[in-house]
Formats: C-alpha cells, sequence, structure tokens
C-alpha cells in the first residue's frame, strides 16, 4: 500500500513525501481510511508506530476541506498530550505536513511554565489546532477566553499515561467546554480498565484499531541485560560507550537529583552528557531537549518524564541504568530507539537484587533476554536468600499501581 491509495490532497502527498514516508504504517493504513470517513476511533498502537501522522493527516485532509480562507481561524481541533515535550513534538509533526498547504491551519502549543497571556494572545490572533497539556488546557478554559464551540476533533494521544496523570479528574471539564457533537481519536499503547471508564464518557460509537504483534516491542530493537553490581554501573555504562559506537544514548534513572550528579561526573569524564527531569524549569526542559536533538551533547540521563512518546530519530540506545517500576514503563523506555524501522539497542543493569523484578518484565513483554557478564565489572555477591515471612524489600514488592499495570497490560495482550 502506498499514501497515493488514500483520499488524501496532492498539497498533502507532497508533504508526506518531503517528510520521507514512503509506505504508510500498519496504524496509518488502518487509521487513516477510518477517519477520512468519519469514524470514531479507540485505537491501540505500540509506541514508535507512526499513530501522530495516523490522526493529524485525515484532520488535515478535513481542514482543507472545511476552511474559509476569508474567515479568521477557529479553533476546530484540540489534541492533547500528557507532556509538555509530547505537545511540542505533535505541534512540529502538523507544522512539518502544513508547508505546502494553500491555507495553512494554525496550530498553537498550551503547555505549562510558558506564560499563559502570550498563549492566549496567540490563540486570539486565529488558531485551528490546540495541541495541548490538560493540566494547561485546563486552566485556560477557567479564563474564558477561547471559543471552543467550533471543535470537531478530539484527540487524546498517549491517552493510558494522561490517565496515570490524573486526567481522569480533568475529564468532565475537558468535555464541558467542548461540543459534544464532535469526532473523538483516542490512542494509547495499553487499555487498562480504566481507560475503558473514561473511553465510555468520552464517545460510544468508536471502532476499535489494534495491530496485533507477538510482542508489544518492535522487533527491530535489540534487547540485552547486563548483570552488575549497583556501584559498578556507571564505570560500566563508561566502559560501554569507549567500545561502542552509539550515536544518542538515552539513560535511564530512578530519581532526579541522581540524573544530575551522574551527568554532571560524565561530563567530568569528558563525556558529553546532561540530564532532563520535571524539576528543570520549562526554558531548561525545552533548551536540553533541543540540544539533544540537534546532538550537541549525546548522552542524557533522564527519569520517566521521557519515557512516553518522545521521538529522537538519532537514539540508538536505551540504557535502564535503574529499572523501571513496571512491564508498561519497559515497553515505553526501550520505544524511545529504535523509531520508525531504525534498529537499537536497549540495555538493562541488573543486580541481583533485580533479578526477579526482570524476570516478571521479560514474562509480560514475551521476551527472554541473555543475562551477560561484561569482564572486570561481573557481578559479585550472592543474591539475597528470601526468608519466609521477612518483610517486603522496599521497591521490590509491586505495589498497587503496578498490579494494575500488569493487569492491564495482560488485558491489552488477550
Ligand atoms: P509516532 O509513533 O507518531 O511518534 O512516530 C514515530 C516516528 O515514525 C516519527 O519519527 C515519524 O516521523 C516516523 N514515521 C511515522 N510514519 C512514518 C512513515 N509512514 N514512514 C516513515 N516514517 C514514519
Amino acid at each position: 500500500m502506498n499514501f497515493t491509495q488514500f483520499n488524501l490532497s496532492n498539497e498533502l502527498l507532497h508533504a508526506i513525501e518531503k517528510n520521507s514516508y514512503t509506505k504508510p504504517t500498519a496504524i496509518q493504513e488502518k487509521v487513516i481510511p477510518l477517519v477520512l470517513d468519519n469514524e470514531d476511533i479507540i485505537a491501540m498502537a505500540q509506541t514508535g508506530s507512526g499513530k501522530t501522522a495516523s490522526y493529524i493527516l485525515p484532520i488535515l485532509e478535513f481542514l482543507s476541506n472545511n476552511r474559509d480562507e476569508a474567515k479568521k481561524a477557529k479553533i476546530k481541533v484540540l489534541i492533547l498530550t500528557p507532556t509538555r515535550e509530547l505537545s511540542i513534538q505533535v505541534s512540529r509533526t502538523v507544522e512539518s505536513f502544513t508547508k505546502y498547504l494553500h491555507v495553512k491551519p494554525k496550530v498553537v502549543t498550551l503547555i505549562g511554565g510558558e506564560s499563559i497571556g502570550d498563549q492566549l494572545f496567540s490563540i486570539q490572533q486565529g488558531c485551528d489546532i490546540l495541541v495541548a497539556t490538560s493540566g494547561r488546557f485546563i486552566d485556560i478554559i477557567s479564563k474564558k477566553q477561547m471559543n471552543l464551540s467550533h471543535v470537531e476533533f478530539f484527540v487524546l494521544d498517549e491517552a493510558d499515561k494522561m490517565l496515570s496523570l490524573g486526567f481522569e479528574e480533568e475529564l468532565d471539564a475537558i468535555l464541558e467546554a467542548i461540543p459534544s457533537t464532535r469526532r473523538n481519536l483516542l490512542f494509547s499503547a495499553t487499555y487498562p480498565p480504566k481507560m475503558q471508564t473514561i473511553a465510555q464518557k468520552i464517545t460510544t460509537k468508536a471502532l476499535h484499531v489494534e495491530i496485533k504483534t507477538k510482542s508489544p516491542l518492535v522487533d527491530t530493537i535489540e534487547q540485552r541485560c547486563i548483570e552488575v553490581n549497583t556501584e559498578n554501573r556507571a564505570p560500566l555504562l563508561r566502559h560501554l560507550l569507549k567500545e561502542n559506537t552509539f550515536t544518542q544514548v538515552l539513560v535511564f534513572m530512578a530519581n532526579k537529583r541522581a540524573t544530575d550528579n551522574i551527568a554532571a561526573k560524565f561530563r567530568k569524564h569528558g563525556l558529553k552528557a546532561d540530564s532532563f527531569h520535571g524539576d528543570l524549569t520549562q526554558e531548561e526542559r525545552n533548551y536540553t531537549m533541543d540540544a539533544f536533538r540537534a546532538k550537541k551533547f549525546s548522552i542524557l540521563f533522564t527519569t520517566d518524564i521521557s519515557a512516553r512518546g518522545l521521538d529522537i530519530s538519532g537514539v540508538d540506545c536505551v540504557i535502564n541504568f535503574d529499572l523501571p517500576r513496571s512491564p508498561t514503563d519497559y515497553i515505553h523506555r526501550i520505544g524511545r530507539t529504535a523509531r520508525a524501522g531504525k534498529s537499537g539497542v536497549a540495555i538493562s543493569f541488573i543486580s541481583h537484587d533485580e533479578q526477579a523484578h526482570f524476570k516478571i518484565i521479560e514474562k509480560k513483554c514475551n521476551v527472554s533476554i541473555k543475562r551477560e557478564k561484561i569482564e572486570g565489572f561481573e557481578l559479585s555477591g550472592e543474591e539475597p536468600k528470601k526468608t519466609k515471612g521477612s518483610a517486603p524489600i522496599k521497591g521490590k514488592g509491586k505495589s498497587k499501581k503496578d498490579k494494575l499495570r500488569e493487569k492491564a497490560l495482560a488485558e491489552a495482550k488477550k
């Protein structure tokens, strides 16, 4: 199949070609015709599958056919995403497709950490497509200064992540602010039970789209697991960076402060590293992310804030310096590499304590990964013995949230 088989304008086809998309991805093959056919969609697609274009292209086709050039733009599309970076990324994707359109829809990004006044001003100058994080969107609704009565498309991108950030509580206010007759497009990597509840609130007529794969991960990711003592992880990482020719490396850690500290240490070792986490100001976040995208440095230490949706094509290695809490987080983290058909490697460091937890991740992700030892960094000491009735080890026992996440993943895989 190719893009010319969809009912898309020549201008959009030109933009698709300029974006170097030669063939639609599986999700695009399914979703684009359905959205062009006015259907509501609930789509489950693995991370990096090309879902952004699957909703943006038909929406842009709709806007091109329904925009009166002489009149001021009206907000016709509302796209909500879980993180500021994802909102920025979606807006950029929209802009990459509008370049060659005769009438270019105006896109405004509403995210926290930036001036509300400036954002309202941009909307008042004319806006067709709003891309927002839900928190900032709610803040702006309460100012009652934007007209949402023309919204025709409501898109939730990475809806499962939004749920984990408290979106359920915000949903009623959002649905009240937009027209009840609208088209709804929900995208989610997983479909936990809570999602069914919110999906029901949003739409009752959606078609479900699922791209079935044996493992929820793309097979171009080489998954590795290296056994190492906790205190040897940083030297091992430096060793791996020296031995391999990775271009851009994303290193996931559990703790914000630790990302700052280790990035500083790596810089002292002459490596180009920086850190990225939720305690940075928005300006710092934008600066760091743009610098990483532009390959101004090659190693980014980060928390799970970067695990979702981020699309940096040069990332060819993901390191789980600390293991993720859940299999779902594992899927999202390692999905930051091997984007759009490229290959990449994901390396998890595990110590004695983490063997059992990693086994759960493997089981849920339907993979079995060989344990590796690297000379000079071999695991020493003994695996702690489990004593019956002993208190659970902090961070080792599954939390209620982990159990729910695992259940959701299991449901999603059925
Ligand atoms: P997404 O899942 O929307 O974040 O997209 C992941 C990556 O795939 C992005 O870098 C897109 O630019 C790229 N992409 C999406 N669709 C295609 C396609 N049909 N051909 C090539 N690359 C694509």
